[in-house]
């Protein structure tokens, strides 16, 4: 069967978790070629195995070497294992209450590899992964590296996604929708932003002389004005890189492209360096609900 055919089928037994983006009608597969909604609006499934939901033409900032880059740090190196290990449990930690799938959903997945190790240590049943990000680049490397979370070029703004479709929201480093999240989420499902702490990737700031540091105060008030704010989980960890996971580190990171390029080099040059990794999890649900169970492992 082609990834294409298998996308087909998997997204055929989901279709009620679907909504055309333009009209917000329902979405059905028809001859496993097509994503079609009540009013005949087309989206076809590519051959990599993802489907172009764009209702318009985007430009995104972020290249193939960036995707390429941060495939390769979030897959080949230990720096996000905590954080995987983190979501995945407060994902198995949660009450299986219903019959139906569980959806878990990455928005702004970028090339996926967030989305797939996380799934990979989730062992509760009936999990499906979707991942959805504007930019085609990423979402045609992520079919191509995984094959079962079903991918979708998408914009946050006209989520392809049905209200109250999912059970858990990802948002990992990267720009939310509340009031498209608040629609799609499930009763008592959880939102799981992550956001970077004040040490995140502290070494690359100090060898830029970038004295800022991230302060998540306003960030936090935006997440409590649409949700109840159930918890807040700090991920801390250091790791050493070589040289090769340095360059990719540098590559991945937008704060570095403007920066000294004679710098930079010099951080190129080291062998190894320790890195750190510094990040808050909010984990926040629809008001309705409040059958929490705390995450922390
Ligand atoms: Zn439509």
């Amino acid at each position: 069967m082609t990834k294409k055919m298998k996308t087909a089928k998997r997204v055929h037994q989901y279709n009620t978790a679907f909504q055309c983006p333009i009209c917000q009608s329902a979405m059905e597969v028809i001859d496993p070629k097509s994503f079609v909604c009540s009013k005949n609006h087309t989206f076809d499934f590519a051959k990599q195995g993802y489907i172009n939901m764009l209702t318009h033409q985007v430009t995104s900032p972020y290249g193939k070497e960036l995707f390429e880059a941060r495939q390769r740090i979030i897959t080949n190196s230990s720096l996000y294992t905590m954080l995987h290990d983190t979501i995945a449990h407060v994902i198995n930690q949660q009450p299986c209450t219903s019959a139906a799938s569980l959806m878990v959903a990455d928005l702004g997945c970028g090339e996926g590899s967030h989305l797939q190790a996380i799934l990979d240590k989730c062992m509760q049943p009936k999990v499906t992964g979707v991942g959805i990000d504007i930019s085609k680049e990423g979402i045609i490397m992520a079919a191509k590296k995984h094959d079962t979370p079903t991918w979708l070029v998408a914009d946050l703004a006209k989520s392809p996604l049905a209200d109250k479709a999912c059970s858990f929201i990802l948002n990992i480093l990267s720009p939310a929708n509340y009031r498209e999240f608040k629609r799609i989420l499930s009763p008592g499902g959880l939102v799981i932003k992550v956001v970077p702490g004040p040490n995140y990737l502290r070494e690359l700031r100090e060898m830029l002389s970038q004295k800022t540091k991230h302060h998540n105060t306003e960030t936090v008030d935006l997440f409590k004005r649409h949700f109840d704010l159930l918890e807040v989980i700090r991920v801390q960890d250091t790791r050493e890189l070589h040289q090769t996971a340095i360059v990719d580190l540098v590559r991945m990171t937008p704060l570095t492209w403007t920066s000294n390029q004679a710098q930079i080099k010099q951080f190129y040059r080291q062998d190894a360096a320790a890195i750190t990794i510094d990040l808050e999890i909010l984990i926040g649900t629809n008001a309705s609900t409040r059958n929490y169970i705390g995450g922390k492992a």
